[in-house]
């Protein structure tokens, strides 16, 4: 048998000083385990991306890296957003161990399936996703807002794992082979399913937050579901273009009836369709012009070629 695995499981925080404190006693609790039991190596270790809190987020993670130094951590510069400080969390930790997980400071994702990865890991798997088996503890509101978001992206072409949030294991070769996509646009969701390595599912129950609040307000949200449909997909612009095409085709059966009107003297009355077609007409330019705009505006934040993250402090020994 190969030797035990080195696993680092990595969490974002942003604003987290009081869901920490419990989460990484939890998780720290969780590898003692799975290397008494002889699943993973002692040498595991927690990987805390600080996403430019402004609480004491970091002085926590220090405190917790003094006593005990399987907690490491690094502090992004500027608060990036979820996806941002979870990247520079799994680059951190890359070629640092055989997997990764990826999990949430507030402990919603049950740790417990930590040790299912892990055996699905063992077993050969590269990418294992951690599914909800139900979104119970999820308010109606977010339920639906979730599951419109998931059909969405299906329509839209996208293969991205229905209730698969962003809690997974990755080898060291699923981080290498993510490390190659250089895009500015980050959803993790979508670029995964698109490395193609040998993956497997894992099902668990999700929970309240172990503390504090939510960092998704519905603003974010929205931002985060547009950003994932026209990072991926060019669908959009082909169902304007489609639209485009079908009024045309109307607009002949119009051009007929408004020319045979006029020859058999019937026009001046008429005024209420041409009210109902400028602004029909205008409705639609604009939404054209807001998709295609979308698009210009990906294009020119990925020509630019920023860094997307900058590590300000890291904690390694
Ligand atoms: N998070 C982050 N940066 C942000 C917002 C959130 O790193 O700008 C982290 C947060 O600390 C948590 C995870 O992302 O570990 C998920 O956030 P949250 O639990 O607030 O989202 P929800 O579960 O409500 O969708
Ligand atoms: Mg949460």
């Amino acid at each position: 048998m190969m030797s035990l695995p080195v696993i680092a499981i990595v969490i974002p925080c942003y604003n987290e000083e009081e869901a920490l404190p419990i989460s990484v006693a939890r998780l720290t609790e969780l590898l003692d385990r799975m290397a008494a039991d002889g699943l993973a190596s002692p040498e595991s270790y927690i990987m805390c991306s600080n996403d430019g809190s402004c609480d004491r987020t970091w002085n926590v993670i220090t405190e917790l890296h003094a006593a005990d130094k399987r907690v490491k951590g690094i502090s992004l510069a500027h608060n990036r957003g979820h996806q941002y400080a979870l990247l520079a969390g799994l680059m951190a930790v890359r070629d640092r161990c055989d997997a990764a997980i990826s999990i949430d400071a507030d402990l919603q994702d049950d740790p417990e399936a930590i040790v299912k990865m892990v055996q699905e890991f063992r077993k050969g798997k590269e990418i294992v996703y951690g599914v909800r088996s139900s979104r119970a503890s999820d308010t109606w509101f977010k339920r639906t807002t979730a599951h419109g978001f998931y059909s969405f992206q299906k329509m839209m072409g996208l293969n991205t794992i229905y209730d698969h949030a962003d809690y997974r294991l990755m080898s060291n070769r699923a981080l290498d082979m993510l490390s190659d996509y250089g895009e500015s646009n980050l959803f993790l969701r979508g670029i995964i399913p698109q490395i193609g390595l040998d993956t497997a599912v894992v099902t668990y129950e999700r929970h309240e937050r172990v503390a504090g609040e939510s960092k998704y307000p519905l603003a974010k949200m929205l931002s985060f579901s547009i950003d994932g449909i026209t990072s991926f997909s060019s669908k959009p612009i082909r169902i304007i273009f489609m639209v485009g095409l079908i009024l045309l085709l109307i607009d002949i059966g119009v051009a007929v009836y408004v020319l045979s009107a006029y020859f058999a003297h019937k026009t001046i009355s008429g005024w209420t369709s041409i009210m109902m077609s400028v602004w029909f007409l205008g409705s639609i330019i604009l939404m054209s012009i807001g998709i295609v705009g979308e698009y210009i505006g990906k294009i020119f934040i990925e020509v630019k070629h920023r860094p997307r993250f900058a590590v300000r402090d890291a904690l390694w020994d």
